[in-house]
């Protein structure tokens, strides 16, 4: 159902090059690729792909060792081994022409971000109905003090905590939930899959010093799930941010993009990579610029190479994603420019970007 003509130029080729195939090696005026094809046995040394406008004014790539070639479309058939339909619905999503406005993923390929122990839950319908709850009252008067964390202090906008269930828990008493549920006040953060919570945890804004930040159910009830996308108001980028927590992923979707919290303390692991590489999105790790941030994302980094999947990894300089978002006046700008400065190579802190 795609305009094939519209999409191919929709999409810069090129770019989609960068982001399949790794970075183009410049080779004299014009930058070559590696050659997607398996066949292709190749040194590195010269990379054997170019990239040229045909004649229809159509951009298209060929392979000077083996011949293989063709459109962008060709492009993702050879590299991700898709049928044409499922190449032109990656396209789409990649272009950020969607069929679908809140479609996630290809409808063909509905590999979600779920880890083989998260497929159990004790009470899916308690678990449902608690964040339902919780995402109502957080627009509720009683719910001033923690809708004011979220909003004033952390900066997020109300259009991105709706769309993402959001919610409040003002404690046990005045707050059903399913067992395994944390009996504590806080604002809650669930996961939500096919349109169902499957793993919520609770964030304590001002925990006293002894106690823990953010709560999580027991795993009777259900599984960390290590991953939780958090989608933005209107799509506005095909890239997909990874971020450390929740509260660093919302800040991303503020500025329209799709992002990804990673929820458990170690990571970079292998399961975390697996579910990234799975995602038809380019991707950007936005971990903390502190030295656990920045183990977990070289970790990942590598991790992600290893799959074809190079990401960009963007240098905040110093703090998290929601630092720099609450200290920038035009959050969407900042962010493209730390993307440029992070794919133009320009590696080390970009402090000086992050403040201006
Ligand atoms: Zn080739």
């Amino acid at each position: 159902m795609y305009d094939r003509d519209a999409l191919l130029a929709a999409v810069d080729l090129r770019q989609l090059a960068d982001d399949l195939l790794g970075p183009g090696k410049r080779v004299g005026r014009s930058a070559m690729w590696r050659c997607p094809s398996a066949q292709h046995a190749q040194t590195g040394r010269t990379p054997p792909v170019s990239i040229f406008t045909s004649h229809r004014g159509e951009q298209r790539w060929r392979c000077h060792g083996c011949g293989e070639g063709g459109t962008a479309i060709d492009l993702v058939i050879a590299c991700r081994g898709a049928t044409s339909r499922e190449a032109m619905t990656y396209l789409a999503e990649y272009a950020g022409h969607r069929e679908q406005p809140d479609s996630w993923h290809p409808s063909t390929q509905r590999v979600a971000l779920r880890s083989p122990q998260s497929a159990g839950c004790s009470d899916p319908e308690g678990l449902d109905r608690y964040v339902n709850d919780c995402a109502k009252r957080l627009w509720k008067p009683e719910s001033s003090r923690l809708r004011h964390w979220l909003t004033d202090v952390r900066g997020l906008p109300t259009d991105v905590l709706v769309k993402n269930q959001i919610g409040a828990d003002l404690g046990p008493r005045s707050q059903a939930r399913p067992d395994g549920i944390p009996r504590t006040a806080g604002i809650v953060l669930p996961v939500i899959q096919d349109g169902h919570a499957i793993y919520a945890q609770i964030r304590v804004p001002q925990p006293r010093p002894d106690r823990p930040r953010y709560l999580n159910p027991t795993s009777d009830l259900a599984a960390n799930p290590r991953l939780s996308r958090v989608r933005p108001v209107e799509v506005q980028h095909p890239q997909v941010i990874v971020a450390e927590g929740a509260i660093d992923a919302l800040s991303a979707a503020s500025a329209g993009y799709r992002a990804v919290a990673v929820l458990s303390a170690a990571y970079g692991d292998e399961s975390v990579a697996v579910a990234l590489a799975r995602l038809p999105h380019p991707l950007v790790i936005a971990f903390d610029a502190d030295d656990a941030g920045r183990a977990g994302s070289e970790r990942l980094l590598a991790l992600l190479e290893a799959r074809q999947r190079p990401p960009v990894v963007l240098d905040l300089g110093s703090g998290d994603l929601n630092d720099a978002m609450r200290q920038s006046n035009d959050w969407p700008a900042q962010i493209e420019r730390m993307l440029d400065l992070a794919m133009s190579g320009r590696f080390g802190p970009i402090a000086a970007a992050v403040n201006q």
